[in-house]
């Protein structure tokens, strides 16, 4: 691995390391005019160019940025990136007032993703990743959670869970599995029946996942079966997360901070008390703001969260039913716009407090000796993320110190 000496950088804006929360998030660490050295994939100086050049060995390569910002790459740390089939038929039917109802009667839902899940082979449902996943790098992310969840039976749900694992060491994007056997019931199974099998898959996907994850909500799992399903992870080595007050709060989150969960993630519809104790928690809050725009249902309070000291994480949950995005930066804007964040706090949500959900803590920052993931965007300065909306801001992509994609004029 060659070093890599980035400069002619005209703003380096990164989150300051290890400030998740509280009002310091509102301030980053920027840098005009700088350089960044990268030594065997890892940061090694930042700063003026004089001062950078001080820790140069040997014969760098160098990239010379021409005056683009830099930030760090993106942490989306919830996603269900490999599935099967697509539903832009649905979201049509919808957007022409259909309602679900009907649009279950026709076979929507989250039933055909499991249907074409289920039918498609290893091969065929890696290569719709592989394309997603280099859709995703585009748009800066570097790290990413995929949760399996559209299998529901021991063979789809190990096959997911493959894919991903095979997909770590084919592309750039670093991945992490989490199982999500309990993401709904499949047609023909009882409640009881299917949480028993759930439960029963743990110990053979555990070598594949490392986090474990339930939809706890009405009319999918309780707070107590999800608790059993999070207990038994535990068991086999895989830590908490849950899906938890989309729709309803059913206790989720107590439940989940007693397990001592890495991260709560939705929570649409939250009380004060709640927002309190996940403050007062090691807990990440991951909020979805494209979940709320794709479904048109309120956003989560993450003004309250931030305000009451939360170590609160943005992430896509990019998924077919419900939040067909893979932008960080647009969530960046939503976050501005409907969640009341600022572009500092909405950009430190998306790179270290993301890295926070997944446990990885030398990732999100462009600080000396956290790991090279670096974008370099088309812009000089670095809130143009979230200002100028809906456009890919991405120039190029440094994954551990090597550059990994770049725009093509
Ligand atoms: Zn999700």
């Amino acid at each position: 691995m060659s070093n890599l000496l980035i400069q002619n950088i005209s703003q380096i804006a990164s989150p300051k390391p290890g400030v998740v929360r509280g009002s310091e998030l509102r301030s980053l660490n920027v840098i005009e005019e700088g350089a960044i050295y990268i030594e065997e994939g890892n940061i090694k100086a930042v700063g003026q160019l004089s001062e950078v050049l001080n820790h140069v060995e040997g014969h760098p390569v160098i990239l010379d940025a021409e005056g683009k910002a830099a930030v760090p790459g993106f942490v989306d740390s919830h996603s269900h990136l490999v599935f099967g089939g697509n539903r832009a038929d649905e979201f049509a039917m919808r957007s022409a007032g259909m309602s679900y109802e009907e649009i279950a009667e026709k076979g929507g839902g989250i039933v055909s993703t499991v249907e074409a899940t289920r039918k498609a082979s290893k091969e065929e449902l890696k290569d719709l990743a592989r394309i997603r996943l280099q859709k995703t790098l585009k748009q800066g992310i570097t790290t990413m959670e995929i949760k399996s969840g559209y299998g529901l039976d021991l063979e789809t749900e190990r096959k997911m869970l493959a894919v991903i694992n095979e997909l770590k060491e084919e592309q750039p994007i670093e991945l992490t599995a989490t199982f999500l056997g309990a993401h709904a019931v499949p047609k023909n199974s009882t409640k009881e029946e299917y949480l028993q099998q759930v439960l029963e898959m743990i110990p053979e996907i555990a070598d594949l996942a490392e986090y474990c994850d339930v939809f706890c909500e009405d009319g999918y799992f309780t707070k107590e079966e999800s608790r059993k399903v999070l207990m038994k992870g535990v068991e086999h080595g895989l830590q908490p997360k849950l899906h938890t007050n989309q729709f309803n709060d059913i206790g989720g989150v107590e439940m989940a901070l007693e397990l001592g969960a890495v991260s709560v993630d939705h929570l649409e519809v939250l009380s004060d008390e709640d927002i309190q104790k996940i403050a007062r928690s090691e807990t990440v809050a991951t909020v979805l703001p494209g979940v709320s725009y794709f479904l048109n249902i309120p956003y989560s309070p993450a003004r309250k969260l931030l305000d009451a000291g939360a170590l609160v994480a943005l992430a896509t949950d990019f998924n077919p039913g419900s939040s067909m995005t893979i932008s960080m930066q647009l969530l960046m804007s939503m976050a501005c716009t409907k969640m009341g964040m600022s572009v500092e706090e909405a950009l430190s949500c998306a790179t270290q407090n993301g890295a926070k959900a997944l446990e990885k803590n030398k990732l999100g920052c462009i600080t000396p000796g956290f790991q090279a993931d670096i974008l370099l965007l088309d812009s000089d300065n670095y809130r143009d993320l979230a200002y100028f909306f809906g456009e890919n801001h991405v120039h190029t992509v440094i994954k551990k110190g090597e550059k990994v994609w770049e725009l093509r004029s």
